[in-house]
């Protein structure tokens, strides 16, 4: 997340695993003092954001803006008019002999994937995470890309990190909003074959055979 300021500082912000906002009303008389590790905090007039545990935040000038960007993947997040973005992306996936599962994972491929989405994105696509980059086609690599672009857009709107189309507008309890994440050992919603997990880079990988490999 990059936020900017009066046009000359950003605030960079990556949430990681723990980090987390709290938003709560106040009473503008009488702003309470932050309490723990507060990294940020944002006030506008009765609503208060308090930031913790980021794995990252920190203030950048333009030109530090712009070697993050340059190192960073391409966002699914910023606008992309041209197609850049999304092109960058697909041939760094193409380009590549790491297993797709891996390479969603990967900042310098794709920012702001995170363990849920890489699992959802797979499998609405129908493809097995264990393939390597090259070996999909231009037009599946482009369909990982806009389904990114649509359900971190979903996930922006609503706050939760819905993958199921239909749970959109609604709002999902945690077992119902994706399809394959955290469901090990329960029958998939599409073919009814148990979900697979497996340790993948140390992180765990939601998978259906039936769907995804078969
Ligand atoms: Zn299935």
């Amino acid at each position: 997340m990059f936020l900017l300021f009066d046009n000359q500082l950003t605030l960079r912000i990556h949430l990681g695993i723990y980090g987390k906002w709290n938003v709560s009303e106040i009473d503008p008389e009488a702003i309470p003092d932050p309490v723990g590790q507060v990294r940020a905090r944002f006030i506008s007039g009765q609503n208060l954001a308090d930031l913790r545990g980021p794995t990252v935040c920190e203030v950048l000038t333009k030109a530090e803006v712009k070697v993050v960007e340059k190192r960073l993947g391409p966002d699914p997040l910023n606008p992309d008019r041209d197609g850049t973005e999304q092109e960058r992306f697909v041939q760094k996936v193409l380009s590549s002999k790491t297993a797709i599962g891996l390479l969603l994972m990967n900042q310098d491929v794709i920012a702001g994937i995170g363990n849920v989405y890489r699992a959802e994105i797979l499998f609405r696509a129908k493809i097995d995470p264990h393939r390597p980059g090259n070996t999909l086609q231009a037009s599946e690599v482009e369909e990982i890309w806009r389904d990114a672009v649509d359900l971190l857009k979903v996930g922006v709107k609503t706050g939760f990190m819905i993958t199921r189309d239909e749970l959109r507008t609604k709002r999902p309890k945690r077992a119902d909003r994706n399809f394959v994440y955290k469901r090990e050992g329960l029958p998939c919603r599409v073919c009814s074959t148990n979900i697979s997990i497996e340790i993948m880079a140390a992180r765990k990988l939601y998978f259906c055979v039936g769907c995804q490999i078969n």
